[in-house]
């Protein structure tokens, strides 16, 4: 169901119209959608139900720890890549048993508070992290759960900044060196090699390259148990992608469906890492446009949301739909027009040549599906404080995080 909506002529999130929550939160203001939330976890969760499986939310794509927590409340478990987002898992609620750690950079101390924690399982990308963490685990008397981040080289077709799982890639390893390197990990006394991990990309709208990925490791797994590596758990990384402008990206159901007869054949726990698809529909963020700016060749629309909220269009060239919160009738003309922030860069745009009805100064606009991998990659570039954010529940809303103060953005620094 949408959750984005129009009512008595506002858009509204749930069952709260937006300009209220402008009014009393500021902007820009991220908005999200607890029930949008829910549903993409419950969609992965149905999809999934006759293979045992943990949906364990890839947090880098929104790791407030509202949003968090209501996840972790439902059911789900967390991805993490670094020692920070252990704290926020913690802090929030997620089960240790539920939570992997990902990433090819950690560091010894990071690895400890992993161990510490007792989470499920640790995925490793080199033979050099396989060594920092037997020692680890070892100095403390314990071993350290392991799955090998392997890479499939298949093209997943999306994005190259997004786009992981070809072996030019600096992630995993190596289809054709995993069986040494397996061999050599289960001979290490501070590791339990449990499992296999892949991760080919993110915003993938194909399922041919998830299923190409599968079949490959399908076989390594098969070849590990040959040798006696008892795998049981299979890792199968992030999600599928979600529809920002005209992609038809597939169903959960339907990339289920393309992957569950080689993983029940398996008989293992499937591991799944969504984030952008549990979270990038359920957000907006809400920006009131400051100037109107006509030149000859251009209209500009300058707006208080920048590149340093929501990076993404400055970053990958991505698109958002943008909606007037003031639902525009047939009376309003068109334009084509550049929507832009007030940040000192001429990559801070949020829109290029968007026909969008006329917008007016003052007005309020959603830039839509920016739930995932917006406020996370948000910074306070132009010393700008961060946004708030908002979770909408029903006719009700909470703020989340409240908008930074410009003390915050001092904290921290001393003069000499
Ligand atoms: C980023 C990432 C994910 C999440 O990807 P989405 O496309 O947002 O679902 C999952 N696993 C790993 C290892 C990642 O790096």
């Amino acid at each position: 169901m949408e959750h984005f909506h129009y009512l008595n002529g506002e858009l509204h999130c749930e069952g709260v119209s937006l300009r209220a929550i402008a009014d009393s939160a500021g902007t820009p203001t991220y908005v999200y959608s607890r029930a949008t939330l829910l549903e993409n976890l419950a969609a992965y969760d149905r999809a999934f139900a006759s293979v045992p499986h943990v949906v364990c939310y890839a947090m880098k794509a929104n790791s407030n720890l509202g949003v968090l927590a209501s996840l972790a409340r439902a059911g789900a478990g967390a991805d993490i890549v670094s020692g920070g987002e252990l704290h926020r898992a913690l802090r929030a609620g997620v089960p240790p048993p539920k939570i992997i750690f990902a990433g090819v950079g950690k560091t010894r101390e990071e690895m400890r508070e992993a161990l510490k924690a007792e989470i499920l399982l640790f995925n490793v990308e080199s033979e050099s992290e396989l060594r920092a963490l037997n020692e680890t685990a070892q100095a403390m008397g314990t071993r350290a759960p392991v799955a090998l981040r392997v890479n499939p080289d298949v093209d997943p077709q999306t994005h190259p900044y997004i786009s992981t799982g070809l072996k030019t890639a600096k992630f995993g390893i190596p289809m054709d060196r995993a069986v040494p390197v397996y061999e050599n990990a289960a001979r290490m006394p501070g590791l339990a090699v449990t499992g296999v991990q892949m991760h080919i990309g993110s915003q993938l709208t194909k399922t041919a390259p998830f299923a190409d990925a599968v079949a490959r490791v399908a076989g390594l797994v098969r070849a590990l148990r040959d040798r006696g590596v008892d795998i049981r758990l299979l890792d199968i990384g992030g999600g599928v992608g979600i529809r920002y402008k005209d992609e038809t990206p597939p169903t959960k159901d339907e990339y289920a469906r393309v992957l569950l007869p080689a993983l029940r054949a398996l008989g293992v726990t499937v591991l799944l890492e969504p984030g952008r698809s549990i979270v990038g529909d359920a957000g907006a963020l809400l920006t009131r446009a400051l100037y109107r700016k006509e030149s000859p060749d251009k209209t500009f629309v300058i707006v208080d949301a920048a590149m340093n909220d929501l990076i993404r269009p400055a970053f990958y060239g991505a698109y958002h739909e943008i909606r007037p919160v003031a639902e525009a009738g047939s009376s309003r003309p068109a334009e084509t027009v550049d929507v832009v922030g007030p940040i000192c860069e001429s990559g801070d745009f949020l829109a290029k040549d968007r026909a969008l009805p006329r917008v007016e100064e003052g007005e309020l606009l959603a830039v839509m599906s920016s739930g995932a991998y917006g406020f996370a990659m948000a910074s306070n570039y132009n010393t700008r404080p961060r946004a708030a954010e908002v979770l909408v529940d029903g006719a009700g809303y909470t703020i989340v995080r409240r908008r930074e103060t410009y003390e915050d953005l001092v904290a921290g620094e001393s003069i000499p």
